[in-house]
């Protein structure tokens, strides 16, 4: 029963108030060993698997260092101590810490909420526990960008949320975190940017649900080069809402065209690597323009799928021609990324010429509705869960958060 609570919780639980917490696994894409904290914000405490707490306050730095399977843990104003499993636990409600790891080249990141750290094998393993809302907004700015329109803000805010409820419900009872990386959404910690935050705010609980009422795939790329494709012609997964677009918006944007240049040696072995038997003593049968996006790539019998081709040659897109130049092959592309769901690039336009997030979302997805997540039909399980959730709080509805055990998080639930 215990395991069956544990499980139930661990993906998102709620705080005191009500609000959502959801646990992130932070530096996903490295093996950090060390790890610097610096409390920016409230005052926090470290919880040791012994039971004792060390108490820390602004602007107090810790260091904490994985080595053989064990923490070191030194504080500049306390003296160190070795444990297996710590947790930072934030006692205010508006606590925020910061994170470096020494070394590195990255930029300070913020985060709030609590922190666990465990002594993996070769590196420090972290976990971060805050209110769904405040992640939200880091991943609006990490893949969303800086300095857009407010109504743009609130069609990723809801495009965020809505694939973080589609990851937890599609990891339900198998991961009990999300990553901090592209395999599930980029996190680089909070943002303080005000329209991200207003944005966040005015849509919150709200996620894009099809008409059976089940949370979308929201799938988004940076630019569709002026087409968006089919679910079904990238991934062979067809979805209703995932249908090909004309999209008049992006076409002056950054990311709106490309060029490669290929030799033709190279591009006729690639060719031959790939399966090509024909002939090559006449370089212009190579060409290939299509006014619209094609599937395949011809030449005389042999075709192969642009989106294979852009996969293994590294192009920003499936979406080019082929045209011989002398030696060369050159590729003239459109778009930058995959091209199915929301184009960024159209997306930030139609908000600068007045779109409201609900038309730029019903743009780009088909037959698509923008509700309260309690509205969704979701796992009854985590409809327990998010009865707190998004609009018409129920505080009755609150939950307690315990925290820690040596082995992770316990979260109790009370009525
Ligand atoms: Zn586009």
């Amino acid at each position: 029963m215990l395991r069956t609570m544990l499980l139930l919780f661990y993906l998102i639980v709620f705080n005191f108030e009500g609000q959502a917490q959801v646990k992130i696994k932070l530096f996903s894409d490295y093996s950090p060993q060390s790890v610097c904290v610096t409390v920016t914000e409230g005052r926090y405490e470290i919880l040791k698997s012994n039971g004792e707490n060390l108490a820390l306050s602004k602007n107090d730095r810790v260091t904490i260092t994985s080595l053989n399977g064990l923490l070191t843990v030194k504080p500049d104003s306390a003296a160190g101590f070795n444990d297996s499993f710590i947790v930072l636990k934030g006692e205010t409600g508006k606590d925020v810490f910061a994170l470096v790891i020494p070394g590195k080249k990255l930029v300070k990141r913020n985060y709030s909420g609590d922190l666990a750290c465990s002594a993996g094998k070769r590196s420090i393993v972290l976990f971060n526990t805050c209110p769904s809302e405040d992640y939200i907004s880091g991943v609006v700015v990490a893949e969303g960008g800086k300095q857009q329109n407010i109504e743009y803000y609130k069609a990723q805010s809801i495009l965020a949320r809505t694939y973080m409820f589609k990851y937890i419900e599609d990891n339900f009872g198998e991961s009990d975190y999300l990553t901090d990386n592209t395999d599930c959404q980029v996190f680089f910690g909070i943002t303080s940017d005000p329209a991200i935050l207003k944005a966040v705010e005015l849509t919150r609980g709200q996620v894009i649900i099809d008409r059976n009422k089940t949370v979308i795939e929201c799938a988004f790329h940076s630019n569709c080069g002026g087409v968006t494709c089919s679910s079904g012609d990238v991934w062979l997964t067809h979805k209703s809402y995932l249908k090909s677009v004309t999209d008049p918006f992006c076409q002056n944007s950054r990311n709106a065209k490309w060029e490669k240049s290929i030799s033709l040696d190279r591009w006729v072995n690639y060719l031959k690597r790939s399966g090509y038997t024909g002939r090559s003593d006449d370089p212009s049968a190579f060409s290939f323009s299509g006014l619209l996006r094609s599937d395949n790539y011809t030449i005389g019998s042999f075709g192969m799928p642009f989106t294979r081709i852009r996969t293994e040659m590294h192009l920003p897109s499936a979406y080019f021609t082929v045209n011989l130049k002398g030696d060369s092959i050159v590729l003239n592309g459109k778009g930058f990324g995959h091209g199915v769901g929301l184009c960024q690039e159209g997306a930030m336009k139609m908000a600068r010429q007045g779109y409201s997030y609900r038309q730029i979302i019903n743009f780009y997805y088909n037959g698509v509705l923008i509700e309260d997540i309690s509205k969704a039909s979701i796992l009854p399980q985590l409809k327990i869960l998010l009865a707190g959730y998004g609009k018409g709080h129920d505080n009755k509805a609150k939950k307690e958060v315990l925290l820690p055990a040596s082995e992770g998080f316990i979260v109790q639930a009370s009525r």
